[in-house]
């Protein structure tokens, strides 16, 4: 086994992130997760991995600059402040064109050769404002209820294996239901295996507000079309999910050797990858 830095251990845990990482291409996992903290022998160095994490994917920073435009207005709720839509849009269209300005070189489509063309950044701004005006259109639902907690890192263990999880937005209703609240800024078939990032949700909230599945209802709501999807569970569908966890990341952990994680590229995957640049599968065209 390589030599790791501590640190590495101590922030190891298991989330929907890696989940899809993991799935998606375990080199890129390899390059994310476990090569910054390399200390003997390095196939690429931790410094350059380092490097790399701080480009982030087009369609990533599509939904960030969304998510934090809206967690800013939750804040001043809560905080009792009152909401402002048009300063919340007028800060989104300014961030997308300091984008603009640079020509979206933080983006790691651009790091990796592709020219961010201005239809993209129309495209982002559009569709981010049409986010922000369904937010406050739906924001009446919202205003009455307990704000708990948005967008913050909580943390638990099933077994020994700890979780990391990020709910948009915990809420409380009159009648004590929590409602855990995801926005989502894509397209509303955009569902890959939501279904486990809310039962992590769901897990996360039994633990955390020591509750019963049946008061914690969890929804995903569609900005770009004002659609809302609720998920409800079964105890043995949380069962299913509480058993696969601790199997994934013992996977996961398994070894940290570079060549236990085999790259699966494809052309998209790989545009979109910081770490394409040091990956020698990487599908993309190299100038
Ligand atoms: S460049 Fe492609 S194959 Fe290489 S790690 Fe990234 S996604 Fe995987």
């Amino acid at each position: 086994m390589p030599d790791l830095d501590p640190f590495f251990h101590k922030i190891n845990s298991w989330s929907f992130t890696r989940h899809t990482v993991w799935n998606r291409c375990p080199r890129q996992y390899y390059f994310e997760y476990i090569a910054p903290y390399v200390k003997t022998d390095p196939v690429v160095n931790p410094e350059k991995i380092r490097y790399l994490k701080n480009f982030t994917s087009k369609f990533v920073v599509q939904g960030q600059i969304i998510h934090d435009i809206i967690d800013q207005q939750i804040q001043l709720h809560c905080e009792k402040k009152p909401m402002d839509q048009d300063a919340a849009i007028a800060a989104f269209v300014k961030k997308v064109s300091l984008y603009k300005g640079i020509g979206g070189e933080t983006f790691t489509e651009y790091h990796n050769g592709e020219k961010i063309q201005n239809s993209f950044f129309n495209y982002i701004e559009e569709n981010g404002k049409t986010c922000l005006h369904t937010f406050f259109g739906k924001w009446p639902d919202y205003a009455g209820r307990e704000c708990l907690r948005h967008e913050t890192f909580d943390h638990f263990s099933i077994g020994d294996v700890g979780v990391t999880v990020k709910v948009d937005f915990a809420t409380k209703l009159p009648d004590g239901t929590l409602v855990l609240t995801d926005w989502k800024t894509g397209r509303d078939d955009d569902e890959y295996e939501t279904e486990l990032q809310m039962a992590a949700y769901v897990l996360w909230a039994m633990q955390h507000y020591r509750m019963r599945p049946d008061d914690i209802r969890t929804e995903l709501v569609f900005l770009k079309t004002g659609k809302i999807k609720p998920y409800s569970f079964f105890w043995e569908q949380l069962v299913e999910v509480q058993d696969m966890i601790p199997k994934e990341f013992a996977d996961m952990n398994a070894s940290y050797e570079y060549a236990d994680f085999p790259a699966r590229p494809t052309q998209r995957e790989c545009l979109g990858c910081k770490f394409a640049e040091v990956c020698p599968e990487a599908e993309i065209a190299r100038s």
